[in-house]
C-alpha cells in the first residue's frame, strides 16, 4: 500500500455521478461533465487544462450484409514501455452501413502552486 501525501500530485478520486476515476483537483468531471465541488463561495479557480494531444477518426462497416462488433481500447505506457493503464472504454456492434466517430484527447493540467489545502474524498 502506497502512502498518499496530502495534496499529492496526480491524486485521484471517484466521480460520484459516473464512477470514473478523476483527478482530485478537478472541479468538473471530464467524463460526465458534472460539477464535483459545490463550495462556490470559496472555490479556487481551477487551473486550465492544456490540450496536449487529440486524435479523431471514424470507421464504417467494411462489408455488406453481415454485422460486426467493435472494441475500443486505450492504453498508457511510460518511457520504459511499462504499462500504466489499459482500459476497454467501449464495445458494441456495427451494423452494415453504420458509421462511428471516435475521439481521444489528453489534457495536461498545470499543478497549482499551493496544493495541499483541502482534501475531500466525497
Ligand atoms: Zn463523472
Amino acid at each position: 500500500m502506497s502512502v498518499v501525501r496530502q495534496g499529492s500530485l496526480g491524486a485521484t478520486r471517484v466521480c460520484p455521478h459516473c464512477k470514473a476515476t478523476v483527478l482530485q483537483s478537478a472541479n468538473i468531471c471530464p467524463g460526465c461533465q458534472h460539477h464535483l465541488r459545490f463550495s462556490a463561495a470559496n472555490a479556487e479557480p481551477q487551473s486550465e487544462g492544456v490540450p496536449a494531444m487529440r486524435i479523431e477518426g471514424s470507421i464504417h462497416h467494411p462489408g455488406r450484409g453481415e454485422q460486426c462488433e467493435y472494441c475500443v481500447v486505450v492504453s498508457i505506457t511510460n518511457e520504459k514501455g511499462e504499462k500504466i493503464a489499459r482500459q476497454v472504454v467501449g464495445v458494441g456492434a456495427l451494423q452494415p452501413g453504420e458509421h462511428h466517430n471516435y475521439s481521444f484527447s489528453v489534457d495536461v493540467i498545470p499543478a497549482r502552486g499551493s496544493v495541499g489545502g483541502e482534501r475531500k474524498l466525497r
